[in-house]
């Protein structure tokens, strides 16, 4: 191979080096290796001397030539690194005996939990999973679960009013009204999901929170079915000593209807800060549903009886959980949300 071929051969690998080093050391390197004194560039320019004249002068151009260029290249490379490297060189080698960085795993929302361990109760007890849209119409929000025209929650001070029509669902009870609109009877059904009221927001309110509803439905479903199914839920998630209490109370939808409180699941009820000495705690709302909603969905309802219920998710998960500012559930901060 000529000298010519083998300067050109050089200029090109040398370049390329020079442009690729990674680091000062590889820098070091390559300028030992093509610009050193022992390096390619001295040795092919000690070649000369074998050249005839002509030739030697030909490549001594080209040597001097391809010096210049990769002397060049050399210092190019340099500054790349001073400016861009240099700061990362600089730091000490990391210790590859130092343990690995844990990678911190996720947990689930602490609402998310409360709402599976809910469900799955109700699961065990033979209930579905149901669920519904959060943009609800008239019909499905108010009117079919027996709340007529004049009553206050249709106040704009109630309910959010989506602009173009539909309201934003201030319960969960509406999707009582799908799952009996599509299915017919018997039934029973769990709807956990978010609703929303234009509550002003404080420790206790926010303008969006949780419900879990659940409804059943069949040929002689009675009272005493609605405090079988929900005593042994609530000893199910609170322990097997918790009491349940039923309080008459009124829903539009639900005639007779009743609040039910469980024995305090901190003091076992002796009395405490939780349930403010009582004793017990206010858990959900509960009834039988009221025969013109079973009309509004199109349900015979001489054949058939069925009782409905709804819950807080946040209340629940505030008390059990020992949380004092129901904000802090939207906030997204995990070290909140880690605790749990
Ligand atoms: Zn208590």
């Amino acid at each position: 191979m000529s000298v010519l071929d083998d300067l050109n051969r050089l200029r090109e690998d040398a370049r390329r080096a020079f442009e690729r080093v990674p680091g000062t050391r590889e820098l070091e390197q390559a300028r030992v290796r093509y610009l050193g004194r022992s390096g390619e560039l001295r040795a092919a320019m000690a070649r000369l001397k074998e050249l005839a004249r002509e030739e030697k002068a030909q490549a001594g151009r080209l040597a001097n030539t391809v010096k210049g260029e990769l002397t060049e290249a050399y210092e190019t490379a340099q500054a790349r690194l001073s400016a861009d490297e240099a700061p990362a060189h600089a730091r000490p080698m990391p210790d590859p005996t130092l343990p690995g960085r844990a990678q911190p795993r996720g947990t689930r929302h602490p609402l998310t939990q409360v709402i599976e361990r809910v469900v799955a109760i109700f699961e065990r007890l033979g209930f579905d999973v149901a669920d519904g849209p959060e943009i609800e119409d008239d019909f499905h929000n108010f009117t079919a679960l027996n709340i007529p025209e004049h009553h206050p929650a249709r106040d704009d001070f109630d309910t959010f009013f989506v602009r173009g029509g539909g309201i934003l669902r201030s319960q969960t009870s509406t999707v009582q009204i799908h799952v009996m609109q599509n299915r017919p009877p018997p039934l029973r059904v769990v709807a956990p999901g978010r609703v929303y009221r234009p509550d002003a927001v404080d420790a206790t309110h926010f303008y969006a929170f949780h419900q879990i509803e659940g409804l059943a439905v069949d040929t002689d479903i009675t009272f005493a079915d609605l405090k079988g199914t929900l005593s042994l839920w609530a000893r199910e998630m609170f322990g097997e000593e918790t009491g349940t209490r039923f309080r008459p109370s009124f829903f539009p939808f639900t005639e007779p209807s009743a609040e039910m409180d469980v024995s305090c699941y901190f003091c076992h009820g002796r009395g405490c800060r939780v349930c403010k000495q009582s004793g017990w705690i206010e858990l959900l709302g509960c009834g039988m549903v009221d025969p013109n909603v079973f009309e509004a969905v199109g349900y015979d309802a001489e054949q058939y009886t069925g009782f409905a219920f709804g819950m807080g998710i946040e209340r629940i998960a505030m008390q059990s959980m020992g949380i004092n500012d129901i904000r802090l559930f939207f906030e997204n901060d995990l070290r909140f949300l880690g605790q749990f």
